[in-house]
């Protein structure tokens, strides 16, 4: 397997077969392999410097109803909330003197926030801090609100496709959702001029070695600003409360294809990995990574923007998670930066 990593380092590229054959055949030794030159290859381009984005889970209410998620519509069990445009003002504020220079507003789906008040939140931040990115991480919209709120000054959009195949994604969503909607709203978003974010869950329900080949297909065709992956973990309130979760491995190795296939990317080491192992995030930076998302969320609410189960730092104040993360950072070689850490993908 190392002559097919040494050509993913060396081209960036490898066609679907040789992706399948690195997934399904790879040892122990060959993942080691591809860590390092993944983290060469980090190095080149970012050093050992390490993205923080301050995520603010402002709503958990959801018009979807995707089967995987914690706050889909139909999960009664879940105690739903919003902050208000004064607590988002307030959590930058904190996030701000934290050294925060990116603050990502994500929630789900909500209807109460509509394209006026997301426009005068972002408007608000930019005022306040004008050195400071702003993104949003809100779902799918049509391109008069995408337009509206990159003219309002957001910087960048998360957008996680979920899955590259339509099959795939009909599996894990209702069928009022379309998947070729979704991948509309990607390239919609990318014309706009948004710095752009995609990506989806290693180990989903259904997902084969084929969909995770052709996740790194779609990547080097669809070229994104960032990639978001995580593991899919289960959640005992929502229709695959009893499906497995998606594994360290897999996804460290998913890490690390996705930083040779993209050199440039920003690559966040998410909270779903930490998730699942104690040192998560700092596996992922080691298997090419360069960006880390801590919560600045306030504690009131942590604990009801539950995706899935066991989420980590939901106890945590913003100061606290922003200084174990550098604490954990710095234990691996890596320093976190105050820097607005834009994309060097063109
Ligand atoms: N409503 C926004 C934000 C979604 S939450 C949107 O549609 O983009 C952010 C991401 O969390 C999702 O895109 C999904 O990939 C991930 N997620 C949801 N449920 C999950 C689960 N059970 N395990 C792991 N990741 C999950």
């Amino acid at each position: 397997m190392k002559g097919l990593i040494d050509k993913l380092y060396g081209t960036s590229s490898l066609d679907r077969d040789e992706y399948i054959e690195l997934i399904n055949g790879h040892s122990e030794d060959d993942s080691k392999y591809l860590f390092s030159l993944a983290v060469k290859r980090r190095e080149e381009h970012y050093g050992n410097k390490v993205y923080v984005r301050g995520l603010i889970e402002f709503t958990n209410y959801c018009k979807n109803d995707c089967f995987y998620c914690g706050i889909r519509r139909s999960n009664k069990a879940a105690e739903r909330y919003r902050l208000t445009h004064e607590d988002i003002m307030i959590c930058c504020e904190e996030g701000y003197k934290l050294g925060f220079r990116t603050f990502v507003l994500q929630g789900g789906e909500d209807p109460y926030f509509t394209d006026d008040k997301i426009c005068a939140i972002v408007n608000d931040i930019k005022t306040h801090y004008p050195d400071c990115a702003v993104t949003l991480s809100i779902g799918e919209k049509e391109h008069k609100s995408y337009r509206a709120y990159f003219d309002a000054g957001a910087d960048r959009y998360l957008l996680r496709h979920e899955t590259a195949s339509s099959e795939h994604y009909k599996k894990m969503h209702p069928s009022e959702m379309l998947h070729s909607h979704r991948i509309e709203c990607l390239y919609d978003l990318k014309s706009i001029g948004y710095q752009v974010g995609c990506g989806f869950m290693v180990g989903s329900p259904y997902q084969t070695v084929e969909n995770l080949a052709d996740e790194l297909i779609f990547l080097k065709g669809f070229m994104p600003h960032m990639v978001g992956i995580g593991p899919f973990i289960s959640q005992h309130d929502t229709p695959f409360a009893h499906e497995k979760s998606g594994t360290l491995d897999q996804t460290l190795f998913m890490l690390g294809l996705i930083r040779l296939t993209l050199p440039k990317v920003l690559l966040p080491s998410t909270t779903a990995l930490g998730t699942i192992h104690p040192l998560g995030r700092e596996k992922g930076m080691l298997a090419g990574a360069n960006v880390v998302m801590p919560n600045l969320s306030p504690v009131s609410v942590r604990k009801k923007y539950l995706l899935y189960d066991n989420k980590i730092c939901t106890g945590d104040e913003a100061a606290e998670c922003k200084n174990c993360l550098a604490m954990r950072m710095k234990s691996i070689g890596c320093e976190v930066v105050t820097d607005r850490g834009d994309s060097k993908v063109l």
